[in-house]
């Protein structure tokens, strides 16, 4: 009890904070939890203008960001946010009315959709996926009704790894044109070929979310983005608070958005997609191992023979995984992020060594 229980609104006293990486913490040397990349770059920084308030939307980066897309969009067509997090609830904070509108999601899924609504006092109702955790447009039509405003849908999907299909998702967009679905492609730089940012020109009810965390290694500048029509933008801009992006951070991703950024980004891609391949397969020589879902991401989802034994005995030997365990049809499931070689090494001869 806290005296503050009963001046919180309900909603905030029941909320259930993310379970982040962080928060759930671990002693450890080896985190294979976040699905962060394994070394940061060097950056330069300019101190000589930290009096001033940044600009309130990083003019360059977001050029830079169109750039990099190499599609028709221009400025009005994005935002910048404090990691695609903060556009998550943006959106939800834009879009939904307290108490009375609906978001729709399909878990498992990444978990800050529903906190963000969850915060805003906003419903969340849920798709059902097949047994093999694939989503068709059939699971969200039978989900939909008239108070879902925003449909999301993370793709490459965490922790699943597996993509919605883009063939879906023109007929939803096409069919439900007063519902927003907003595809989270946070990891879609380890499958660049499966974006659906092109569609943005169709369709005027789509919004994709980027994010500089994963493929471009900067989880610690908190940038991500929203791209849709500028009339949804435009209703963003009007919400976010003035001064979002630290001009340190827009700093930062202007040099990671540059030509030199951008290739060393790729190489990173290359390197993780062929890690990923290599630790598959040698996860699959093990007898403790009993599938491995399909990824698109910096990561493999597993399922082991005995899940939390797995965890605790590798927790102890500091490496950290990302336990799902407690996550409804994830029994024995461990996600594990595509580390530095010298990390996956490790964590390989600790899973052989292991005495189950
Ligand atoms: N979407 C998905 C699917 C994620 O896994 C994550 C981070 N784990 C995010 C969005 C948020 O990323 P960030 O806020 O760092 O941009």
């Amino acid at each position: 009890m806290n005296k503050y229980d009963k001046l919180v609104p309900k909603h905030i006293f029941d909320l259930v904070p993310y379970q982040s990486a962080r928060r759930i913490g671990g002693h450890g040397h080896c985190f294979l939890n976040a699905n962060e990349a394994a070394k940061s770059e060097f950056y330069f920084l300019n101190s000589t203008t930290l009096n001033r308030y940044p600009d309130g939307q990083p003019l360059e980066v977001l050029n830079s960001y169109i750039d990099y897309l190499q599609l028709p969009l221009t400025t009005n067509n994005i935002i910048a946010t404090r990691g695609s997090d903060e556009a998550i609830a943006l959106l939800v904070r834009t879009f939904c009315k307290v108490k009375e509108d609906a978001i729709l999601i399909a878990p498992p899924c990444y978990g800050v959709y529903q906190i963000a609504a969850n915060s805003y006092d906003v419903q969340v109702l849920k798709a059902k996926r097949n047994e093999d955790f694939t989503l068709n447009k059939e699971h969200i039509i039978e989900a939909l009704n008239d108070k879902v405003k925003l449909v999301f849908i993370d793709s490459p999907a965490n922790p699943l790894g597996i993509l919605f299909s883009k063939e879906d998702l023109e007929y939803l967009l096409d069919k439900y044109k007063n519902t927003i679905f907003v595809m989270d492609e946070a990891y879609i730089e380890f499958a660049k070929e499966h974006s659906v940012c092109d569609l943005i020109t169709k369709y005027d009810n789509l919004v994709v979310l980027r994010t500089l965390s994963k493929a471009f290694a900067l989880a610690g500048i908190r940038l991500g983005f929203a791209l849709g029509h500028k009339d949804i933008i435009d209703y963003l801009k009007k919400v976010i608070e003035p001064y979002p992006i630290p001009d340190p951070c827009a700093q930062i991703a202007k040099q990671a958005l540059a030509r030199g950024g951008i290739e060393l980004m790729e190489k990173r891609v290359e390197h993780i997609n062929l890690n990923k391949q290599k630790l598959k397969d040698q996860l699959l020589k093990l007898a403790i191992t009993k599938r491995i879902h399909p990824s698109f991401g910096n990561y493999l989802l597993v399922e082991f023979t005995n899940g939390p034994m797995i965890f605790d005995a590798l927790l102890s030997k500091g490496i950290v995984l990302r336990s799902f365990e407690d996550k409804p049809g994830l029994k024995n499931h461990i996600r594990i992020t595509i580390g530095s070689d010298e990390e996956l090494d490790e964590l390989m001869r600790n899973l052989v060594d292991l005495k189950i």
